[in-house]
């Protein structure tokens, strides 16, 4: 028996902030919105715990009890008992290291799989408990859609959405930690107060509208000062996509993707081919959003 789950990529048209707390994480208010790139995990029985990854940039994946996709079947067999005796082999399509959550897809999709081949049957709040335990993004990627993420991301609720954005997304060439830009970002805001963050209302009646226009006006990323300043060639990327019409244009979570909104495929395509021909970034994709999130195929 195999079993392969679909997982998407997410933008966070919305990443508030709130200052560093005794405990080093921050506050978010978070919205995030699943984008029709996707990686494919297939759940393979196997005598031990296994990894394989292809794609363009599986040579930067781990292969080891690292991956988030072993943490999450290793998380699952432990509380149903069971052996981890499974084969994942991960077919990545999502940028690594991109901010755009391709290991916490990873980990949803590794365990909407080893739930359905290790027959636990574990009920959805269960797995979404895992996910939550496993990473701050990892909720959003089993869920999909669109929510808003509050705590530390993963208090999520669901967002109605009016319609289909047409996205852009340029791949940088090299990557961004996640906990280097937090570090950046906290010391960007050293003897500042950073507000408590809070969605805006503007952005979530955009989205509900399904109005590019007022989406790509309040697009907002507390976290793209600190990526421009360890990544400041990212300034010149989003100078580019606007130039070619983009609505709206932001840093992706920590980055360093950078995602455009655009009016319509046609703009998605003129947009698209700025950025390619313009030297700023490694790799352009097109996709759109929101699309529904690990699902079985
Ligand atoms: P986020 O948007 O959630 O901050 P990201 O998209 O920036 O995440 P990932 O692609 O999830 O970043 O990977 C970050 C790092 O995690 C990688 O550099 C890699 O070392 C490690 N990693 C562990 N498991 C995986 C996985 N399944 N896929 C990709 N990277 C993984």
């Amino acid at each position: 028996m195999t079993v392969t789950v679909r997982v998407p990529a997410k933008v966070n048209v919305q990443l508030a902030v709130g200052a560093a707390r005794p405990d080093g994480f921050h506050d978010l208010a978070n919205v995030f919105l699943a984008v029709g790139l996707f990686d494919e995990v297939t759940a393979t029985p196997s005598d031990e715990l296994r990894i394989t990854c292809e794609g363009p940039d599986a040579a930067e994946v781990p292969l080891d009890r690292t991956n988030l996709a072993a943490r999450a079947a290793l998380t699952l067999a432990e509380r149903h008992g069971v052996p981890p005796a499974v084969h994942l082999h991960i077919a990545k399509d999502i940028p690594v290291a991109g901010g755009m959550a391709g290991g916490s897809a990873d980990a949803a999709g590794a365990l909407v799989a080893c739930d359905a081949l290790w027959g636990t049957g574990a009920s959805y709040g269960e797995l979404l408990d895992i996910c939550a335990e496993l990473g701050s993004d990892v909720p959003f990627s089993m869920v999909g859609g669109a929510a808003l993420g509050t705590g530390r991301g993963d208090r999520l609720r669901p967002l109605a959405v009016g319609g289909v954005f047409h996205w852009v997304f340029a791949v940088a060439d090299g990557g961004l930690s996640t906990p280097a830009v937090y570090r950046e970002f906290d010391r960007l805001n050293e003897g500042v107060t950073v507000p408590e963050p809070a969605a805006s209302q503007d952005l979530l009646d955009a989205l509900a509208k399904g109005d590019a226009h007022a989406l790509g006006a309040t697009l907002a990323n507390d976290l793209q000062p600190a990526a421009l300043s360890l990544f400041p060639s990212l300034a010149d990327t989003l100078a580019v996509g606007r130039a070619a019409g983009a609505l709206g244009a932001l840093v992706s979570g920590s980055g360093p993707t950078t995602a455009f909104l655009t009016a319509d495929a046609e703009s998605a395509t003129t947009v698209a081919s700025s950025l390619l021909a313009s030297g700023t970034c490694r790799a352009v994709r097109v996709a759109l959003g929101p699309v529904a999130g690990a699902t079985m195929v």
